[in-house]
């Protein structure tokens, strides 16, 4: 994967965004035809300038500060504590002033970049990862796009009436890789992988899968993702200044910016990611739900993944190591909203759901397969790799 793809990905919201549906895209307009980077993407190129920007900053005011007489210190610690109450008051207040209400996640969501802006950086990345992956993308006549098409087609149709839906035109791409992988770029580009196809049972997963790649491109999850990772930047990079004035030596300063950057993955960013993760399966089942997809067969799904990484013998990671929810996490947490969801299928005049429960099916089938069953706690462990599902 190119260098451009990987910063077009991280400044788009990196792991899942988008979502899916059929035909033509709504096409992309540059607004004004300005040429200029997208602001998440100027962003993230001047990232590293800023955080040696940062450092100097810092090591310039260590200096400074040791070169002080005692009485001065004392004054200037007031100014340094009176900045900082006032740098956090105004991050608060931009991140209340810019939280907006959503009914489809059932709560307050920060949203700082506009969309035009971001689709011009989503159309960006999906020009790069046309280059990328070239030959691989299968031909609109293939019966895997068509399989695929239509799935998203369906659940296009069957949730117009969902807010920001419409807004959408879906364009679907089949790559042929063997990752399980699927993603969808902000501006309604889907890809799916043909690792992701072999992975599934049946129609009924993948119109959940696609349900939840969707759901991440209506609920915006992208562009939420950029934003908040702005604001979490520009209070790192204080801090970052922070903590090379404040440490004597240059040594002790590397390993608390090291510590820093560490607390900021596993305390903020994996964890955020998981529950935008789960907040996709959450509303992508309902989505799948209104386009009569049988919604038993989405927790099928994560155990028939938690199965092959068993029998693979794949090491599991510890659940906060994870940018996913774990397979058995998903599992659970869709069989407890299966019922519901049930219910919404029944209200949109769907068939009645025909054949056993999949369920069943499956735990039927893993008992027979001793050798293959997933031992007790299983399924803690990470996604594979590079996985956006
Ligand atoms: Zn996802």
């Amino acid at each position: 994967m190119s260098v451009v793809v990987r910063l077009l990905r991280a400044a788009s919201g990196s792991s899942s965004a988008g979502g899916v549906p059929p035909g033509g895209a709504r096409a992309f307009r540059p607004s004004g035809g300005r040429r200029a980077l997208p602001g998440p993407l100027l962003w993230l190129v001047l990232k590293p300038a800023q955080k040696l920007l940062a450092v100097l900053v810092g090591r310039s005011l260590r200096r400074r500060w040791r070169a002080l007489p005692p009485a001065r210190r004392r004054s200037w610690r007031r100014r340094g504590l009176l900045g900082a109450a006032v740098l956090g008051g105004l991050a608060a207040a931009v991140h209340a002033a810019r939280l907006r209400d959503d009914p489809l996640a059932g709560r307050r969501r920060l949203l700082l970049f506009p969309n035009e802006r971001f689709r011009a950086l989503a159309q960006m990345e999906y020009r790069m990862w046309k280059e990328e992956f070239g030959a691989k993308m299968l031909p609109e006549h293939d019966p895997r796009h068509a399989t695929v098409r239509e799935a998203v087609g369906r659940l296009a149709r069957a949730n117009r009436d969902v807010p920001g839906l419409s807004d959408f035109d879906w364009v679907v791409h089949v790559v042929e890789e063997p990752s399980v992988n699927a993603f969808v770029l902000p501006n309604g580009q889907v890809f799916v992988f043909t690792g992701l196809l072999d992975a599934v049972s049946d129609v009924h997963q993948l119109g959940f899968l696609l349900g939840h790649e969707l759901a991440h491109a209506v609920l915006g999850h992208a562009e939420e993702k950029a934003g908040l990772a702005r604001l979490v930047d520009l209070i790192a990079l204080v801090s970052l200044a922070a903590l090379w004035a404040l440490c004597p030596q240059d040594g002790p300063a590397l390993l608390a910016q090291w510590i820093q950057s560490k607390l900021r993955e596993y305390t903020f960013e994996r964890p955020y990611s998981r529950m935008l993760e789960a907040e996709a399966d959450r509303v992508g089942l309902r989505l799948a739900a209104k386009a009569c997809v049988d919604v038993r067969a989405s927790s099928v799904f994560w155990r028939q993944m938690e199965l092959a990484a068993a029998a693979r013998g794949k090491a599991r990671l510890p659940r906060w190591l994870s940018t996913h929810p774990a397979h058995a996490d998903r599992a659970e947490r869709l069989d407890a909203l299966i019922p519901e969801a049930i219910r919404l299928r029944e209200s949109c005049a769907c068939p009645p759901l025909s054949g056993p429960d999949p369920r069943l099916v499956f735990r039927l089938s893993v008992r027979q397969l001793p050798d293959a069953r997933p031992a007790e706690g299983a399924g803690a462990g990470g996604p594979a790799r590079g996985r956006r599902i």
